[in-house]
């Protein structure tokens, strides 16, 4: 039973330090939120499971992290200055301002109304000034990334002649990027700061971009259900011909059901996008259009490909998983949520959390907080795991009330030393979604908990 809707997760989020809302002694910031001593850990988590699966686990692909600010003629022909725009309607009973393609039965959210203004294009990149400039000087003008991927493009060369690469092969980078979005809401499922992790798969011009499309959707719905995603909550849209965005001729979005509780429940977690040969040739110096003109005279660099077996120039096509982290993190946790109800008839919240994902993998616990000898066993213990896992020490309570806590912010081990400890050299290790208890030896402990926190086996990638 995943969570029955999202306020669910945000008030576990806020309780137990995932999620806060941001610039709270402030009065807020619209949609904004900070991420709290167990949010950033699950973040981190997240990020670094995708990292080790694309960038050490397949042999195709390198990372990289470029700047959020770009120069801004990466904008201008990226397309992103004259079409990174969304549809603007006002109320005109309400005065609301909404986004036109997000209406449902072309009703006005707040009041009902259907008596809308003509739709106007509102760019959504956030802007910025460099430099010790006046307030009106055009030449200062800079944008916060909008997408990831436009780094990965104008490194491309570098990337591939650094690394010797050989198409096709990927290049995978995480972080933030910024959108002014219209109407931000629901969590942190749309704010107008977030994280992104994409990557840009480069093949030739001959290569069959649609069946790549559908492998990597694959690759992503397993690596999503290695994440803890059951693939009943997962959804394909492949997007018409008339919603894609202008470098693409194919894209596939992977739906979550963020909103079991509605009529329709589906919002975006990723896309899977061929983006043409569209960004690498309009980034270049030698491309020339159809009157043989070159399309960017602004460009230094041409990022053509010779490919040394055909002897021929090109530009590569480009397949792009897009994903964001902030939509990962919140599906992962509405999957993970689940109720159980005790001996006592009490229920408890556990969040099943996949062990790789979990922010804190082990929990020690001591049995008798009076007892020096037994406190200081256990945070001998904690000290001994923290170099090879995640691990707390805490006695501000009572077992069942340390036990309920660990389950509620989804830890998979709690351990526990007891009298019996100080004579066996053994302790208590507790599993979260079971409720069982192993007694297993202090030496044997951090290679047991390391065997059963394995993450889950993707199936390594087919060749391509
Ligand atoms: P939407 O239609 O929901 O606005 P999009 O199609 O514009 O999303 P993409 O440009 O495909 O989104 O971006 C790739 C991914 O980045 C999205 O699938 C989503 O996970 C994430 N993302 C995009 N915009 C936001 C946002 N405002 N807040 C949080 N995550 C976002």
């Amino acid at each position: 039973m995943p969570a029955p809707n999202i306020d669910t997760i945000v008030s576990l989020a806020k309780r137990r330090g995932f999620v806060f809302p941001s610039s709270e002694v402030y009065g807020g910031l619209g949609s904004a939120w900070d991420y709290g001593p167990l949010g950033v850990e699950l973040c981190n988590n997240v990020k670094q499971a995708w990292w080790r699966w694309l960038v050490y686990e397949r042999d195709d692909i390198e990372g990289i992290d470029s700047s959020i600010i770009l120069n801004r003629l990466v904008w201008k022909y990226s397309g992103h200055e004259a079409t990174f725009n969304d549809w603007l309607i006002d109320c005109r009973k309400c005065k609301g301002r909404f986004r036109a393609d997000k209406l449902v039965d072309n009703k006005c959210p707040s009041c009902g109304a259907s008596d809308w203004t003509e739709a106007r294009p509102f760019n959504t990149m956030l802007q910025t000034k460099l430099g010790a400039v006046a307030d009106d000087d055009p030449t200062a003008l800079a944008y916060l990334r909008p997408e990831t991927a436009q780094g990965i493009f104008i490194n491309f060369l570098n990337v591939q002649t650094a690394m010797r690469r050989k198409l096709p092969f990927g290049i995978a980078q995480v972080g933030k990027s910024f959108r002014n979005e219209v109407t931000p809401g629901n969590f942190i499922l749309r704010t107008r700061e977030f994280e992104q992790m994409e990557m840009e798969y480069f093949v030739s011009p001959t290569a069959e971009h649609s069946k790549l499309v559908d492998y990597w959707v694959e690759q992503y719905l397993e690596w999503f259900s290695s994440l803890g995603l059951d693939r009943e909550n997962l959804y394909l849209y492949e997007v018409p011909k008339e919603e894609l965005a202008h470098y693409s001729n194919r894209t596939v979005d992977i739906m979550y059901r963020y909103f079991p509780e509605r009529e329709k429940p589906w919002e975006e977690l990723m896309g899977i996008a061929w983006r043409t040969d569209f960004d690498l040739s309009t980034h270049s110096k030698n491309k020339l259009d159809d009157e043989g003109k070159r399309i960017n005279p602004d460009s230094t660099e041409d990022l053509s490909y010779f490919d040394e077996s055909t002897k021929q120039r090109f530009y590569p096509h480009v397949i792009e998983p897009a994903a964001g982290v902030n939509r990962t993190v919140l599906a992962v946790l509405m999957d993970a949520y689940s109720e159980k109800t005790n001996d006592k008839g009490e229920t408890r919240v556990i969040l099943k959390l996949s062990p790789q994902l979990a922010p804190i993998k082990a929990a020690i616990l001591p049995l008798a907080k009076n007892k020096p000898e037994i406190v200081g066993m256990a945070k001998a213990i904690k000290r001994s795991l923290q170099p090879v896992l995640r691990a707390v020490y805490d006695d501000t309570g009572g077992i069942g009330k340390l036990y309920a806590r660990q389950d509620e912010i989804g830890t998979p081990f709690c351990i526990t030393v007891d009298h019996q400890s100080l004579e066996d050299e053994a302790v208590t290790v507790r599993d979260r979604d079971t409720w069982e208890q192993e007694r297993i030896k202090v030496t044997d402990l951090a290679e047991h908990l390391q065997k059963r926190l394995k993450p889950y086996p993707v199936a390594p990638p087919e060749t391509i």
